[in-house]
């Protein structure tokens, strides 16, 4: 909140507005979609579904108090804006009137939920509180009105568990009461009767069973808290208010806006609304449903709901949903009756409320409704989270159905969410060969593999040694997010669809399998056994297929999927191509990389590793003749080592050049200090002194001679082709013939060469002579003019001197490649390979806001960026300029790139799509803002 000088001086933090609640009801609201950040997502929606024209659906009355009172409740010592009590009041008078009940009244008293809901959806991160104005006065009402003590006296339980729990305990930061919490201990009191009756369900529990628990969690409040359960409504009323309020910064939903990047600061609105009540009896329920499948994307109504149950019964995964109709049914729900048979009216009418609702948002909605006594009311609607597949395949639908347009399909799907199309899944002929252990429904897609854990803080512990872990748990609460996110996979024995932990994982699009009753975990919780009979304990591995929801023993290989075979996908391609500037190369260092990274769309090389040829497959020979090289001792000795080296480079770069078809490939000259290519131990360097024929304590003296202090920063990059220029010529020969010969046998090739770790024009002089010479012999070799074998030459900018004095670096470089991992590194001043030790504080305490090696710095390293490129593009206006670091496949980064109107950016072969998808919105977002093209933009 910004402060205002006169509030400066005032002892409280006003808050802006004077107006703090937003009634809606009756076909009327003051509020409306567009008012998230004010009313919370929640709130907005209730206000748009009771009082736009084009919807006027079955909303209960209520009021939204706003995020503004949040921020003011924290920053004037947890009180509230003068004025607020009385609009809360006159707010729920208006609430009484539509209903025609009264808040506290003995006679027909009305009964509210509270509940929070921040701009952003933090599914069950934050607190709720249900059937607020019953007490021993009230609930005579409620038995009068209604001829039915049993769900009178059931609610009055629940509210005195949640209040208890919600607002005396947690809200109040008690410790829990006997380590447990009040509610555990309430609902061990609830067992131990039903144990005591021989009862199997809570719905089993007697008038006089619930009245009795009703007396002891009186007692067990006044025990545990030191005080009694409020029986004033109004008490009860601003108790639950000021909870939510708490629970913004309760310990969950801090820890899942820290993962989820959410600003502390906007804090939540709460939701004060008539109840209405889905456990009346077997003509009331309560479900959640989805204008589309959110797994897979299917345009289809799905959705799941209980029959006499309260809202918070589906979400929290107690007792096995069934399915709204056929379509949604599932092997645990199949037996159980469609909401579309049970209830044919409501269902239809739904069905309408549902068609009208995706229509007026254009988007999937998850909705969640209760049915009282026969009659439907619509608790909430927002647009639903879904995984990446389902993310592609619904905004390509909508696109060709006409509900939305090109631009806003390709804005549909956050780039990162391709990953998951990307997803590995388990090899099929694996698969094929072995037999699940278990079935459940999939959560979250793809395959994943791990060791069984058996709590969120195992989860956690094993992770952090490096451990791959699969979470599994009866049913996860929002305390068990930490562990989730460091899970490889979540496995579920309890739950639908809608539970915690499918909604979590489809969030974060994890493979998930829930509800997967074939597993029972032992009392012990320490291993759990199929239905098969196989057990399987802590610390065994296990694979998950999530697309189908099976579990097998062990660890399955796990294999990438062929996305030519998803026609969402490649459509949605089509338009990201369309409407993006920015080119997206990719950093590949073999033919085989660079043919995987044009199936993904990528439009040539822009790092071509040289050094890597030496590692890995084949690299026997060539690592030889390389350490012959360096540790030669005269230049004739070198030379010969060149020589000899020269044909396997040269055969290296022919064979990516021609996989890349005349695409350009940036190929680097070589860019490591030495020493990494000596052998270390004793034996080896041996082994190689004896090949070389070289004394072994002669060799090691060689190679001590080139062990340095400060490696990142000494003989590598360009001053290693100062120092030897051989070396140099060596490579742009081998580069300038590769392309040669493919032009001569009829190819394309174009090659671009790349000077690394420069920091003055000097040292690109010196070595463009090299390749200006090697080029001009090479052209006649073979006997072919310039415009027959095309080159560029150019640097990386990897030094802030560099990008400083760019506008000299481009009187002899032809393009520039940021090199934002050294520039990074350089610019920070933070060592690439030492950060693990103090970056994760610098995140957990927020000194930096994001692990700058993964995200450009826009404010600093982003600075050396704009400085270079426009520099550099004074000096030479047609300069190319790219980016090679590993910010070239950061959505963020990438939008960054094009801002700053960069040519292209280059990223790993599977973040190709990520990249093309970033750069379409970022030329998306740019035209809805306005912006001309940066000056001095080149053609792209
Ligand atoms: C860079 O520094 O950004 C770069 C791409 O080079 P390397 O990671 O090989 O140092
Ligand atoms: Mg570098």
């Amino acid at each position: 909140m910004k402060r205002t000088a006169a509030s400066k001086s005032a002892k409280k933090i006003p808050a802006r507005s004077g107006k703090y609640v937003y009634f809606f009801g009756g076909g009327k609201a003051d509020g409306n979609e567009s008012m998230k950040n004010l009313l919370g997502g929640k709130g907005a929606n209730l206000a748009e579904m009771a009082g736009h024209p084009a919807l006027r659906l079955p909303v209960p009355p209520g009021f939204t108090i706003t995020t503004e009172v949040c921020t003011y409740y924290y920053a004037n010592k947890r009180s509230y804006p003068k004025g607020l009590r009385e609009q809360v009041a006159a707010a729920l008078a208006k609430v009484e009137g539509l209903m025609g009940k009264k808040f506290g009244d003995r006679e027909n008293p009305l009964l509210v939920s509270v509940r929070s809901g921040a701009r952003r959806s933090m599914p069950g991160m934050m607190d709720t509180v249900l059937n607020i104005g019953l007490n021993d006065v009230t609930i005579e009402g409620i038995i009068k009105r209604t001829g039915n003590p049993r769900f009178a006296w059931d609610s009055y339980r629940r509210l005195i568990m949640m209040y208890a729990d919600v607002v005396m305990e947690k809200a109040e930061q008690r410790d829990p009461a006997e380590g447990k919490g009040i509610r555990k201990l309430m609902d061990e009191r609830l067992e131990h009767l039903k144990k005591q009756r021989g009862y199997q369900a809570d719905t089993d529990l007697a008038v006089d069973d619930l009245k009795q628990l009703v007396a002891e969690f009186k007692d067990m409040v006044k025990k545990y808290i030191g005080r009694p359960f409020p029986e004033d409504p109004q008490d009860q009323l601003w108790g639950g208010i000021g909870a939510v309020f708490m629970s913004w910064n309760g310990k969950r939903a801090v820890e899942y806006r820290r993962i989820e990047k959410i600003p502390d600061e906007w804090g939540t609105a709460v939701n004060v609304q008539a109840m209405v009540f889905g456990n009346m009896g077997d003509d009331s329920a309560t479900g959640v449903a989805f204008t589309r499948n959110p797994g897979n994307g299917e345009p289809h109504f799905y959705g799941e709901y209980l029959v006499n149950a309260q809202g918070e019964d589906v979400v929290a995964g107690i007792r096995t949903p069934a399915p709204i109709n056929d379509y949604s049914k599932n092997p645990q729900s199949e037996h159980l009756p469609t909401l579309e048979k049970a209830m044919p009216a409501i269902y239809k009418q739904l069905f309408e409320i549902q068609k009208r609702l995706e229509k007026h948002y254009r988007d999937m909605q998850d909705i969640e409704f209760t049915i009282e006594k026969g009659v439907l009311y619509m608790l909430q609607c927002r647009v639903g989270k879904r995984n990446g597949v389902a993310a592609v395949r619904m905004a390509m639908d909508m696109y060709k159905e006409g509900l939305i347009d090109a631009q806003t399909a390709v804005m549909r799907v956050q780039p990162n969410q391709l990953v998951e199309l990307l997803l590995p899944m388990i090899d099929p002929k694996a698969e094929a060969a072995t037999t699940s252990i278990a079935k459940g429904l999939p959560a979250g897609p793809g395959g994943a593999k791990g060791r069984v854990v058996f709590t969120s803080a195992d989860a956690v512990a094993w992770a952090e040694r490096g451990e791959k872990v699969v979470l599994v748990r009866e049913e996860t609460s929002p305390e068990d997010v930490d562990g989730m996110h460091k899970a490889q996979a979540i496995l579920t024995t309890k739950g639908g669809m809608t539970s915690h932990a499918a909604l979590v994982a489809r969030g974060w699009g994890k493979c998930c399998i829930v509800g997967c009753s074939d597993i029972e975990i032992a009392a012990d919780g320490k291993s759990f056994t199929t239905k098969k009979g196989v057990t399987i304990r802590e610390g065994d591995w296990i694979t998950l297929n999530g697309t189908k929801g099976l579990v097998y023993e062990g660890s399955l290989p796990l294999v990438d999927v062929d996305l030519s075979t998803n026609r969402w996908y490649r459509d949605l391609m089509k338009l990201v191509d369309k409407v993006r500037v920015l080119k997206v190369r990719t950093n590949a260092d073999t033919p085989k990389d660079a043919a995987k990274a044009i199936e993904f769309g990528a439009e040539g090389i822009g790092l071509f590793r040289t050094e890597h040829m030496f590692y890995g497959e084949g690299s026997d020979q060539p690592l030889f003749l390389l350490r012959k090289m360096i540790m030669s001792k005269t230049l004739e000795e070198r030379r010969k080592a060149l020589a000899e080296l020269f044909p396997f480079v040269k055969n290296d770069i022919k064979k990516t050049l021609e996989a890349m078809r005349g695409y350009p490939v940036t190929i680097r000259l070589l860019d490591p200090p030495l020493h990494e290519f000596v052998p270390h131990a004793e034996d080896k360097l041996a082994a190689l002194g004896a090949e070389l024929g070289i004394d072994a304590a002669e060799l090691k003296k060689r190679a001590e001679s080139l062990r340095e202090n400060n490696p990142m920063l000494g003989h590598r990059g360009v001053r290693l082709g100062i120092t030897y220029p051989e070396v140099t010529e060596m490579q742009v020969r081998a580069i300038v013939e590769a392309a040669a010969e493919l032009v001569k046998e009829g190819k394309k090739a174009f090659p671009e060469i790349m000077i690394p770790v420069t920091c003055t024009q000097a040292e690109l002089v010196d070595q463009g002579k090299i390749v200006d010479r090697v080029y001009a012999e090479t052209l006649q070799k073979f006997g072919l003019k310039k415009n027959q074998l095309p080159i560029m030459t150019g640097t990386m900018i990897e030094i802030p001197r560099a990008a400083l004095t760019a506008g000299r670096m481009a009187e002899t470089a032809e393009f520039f490649s940021f090199g934002t991992n050294d520039l990074t590194q350089m610019g920070f001043g933070f060592s690439r390979d030492d950060i693990g030790s103090f970056l994760p504080h610098y995140l957990e305490r927020k000194i930096l806001p994001a692990d700058p090696f993964q995200t450009i710095d826009q404010e600093g390293i982003g600075e050396l960026i704009r400085i270079g490129i426009e520099r550099g593009r004074a000096t030479r206006p047609d300069l190319k300029v790219g980016i090679c670091g590993e910010h070239g496949g950061d959505a963020e980064s990438v939008k960054f790139c094009h801002r700053v109107g960069m040519n292209y950016v280059s990223c790993s072969p599977f973040r190709v799509p990520i990249a093309r998808l970033a750069a379409a919105q970022a030329a998306i977002e740019d035209a809805h803002a306005g912006r001309k093209k940066p000056s001095g933009t080149a053609k792209r």
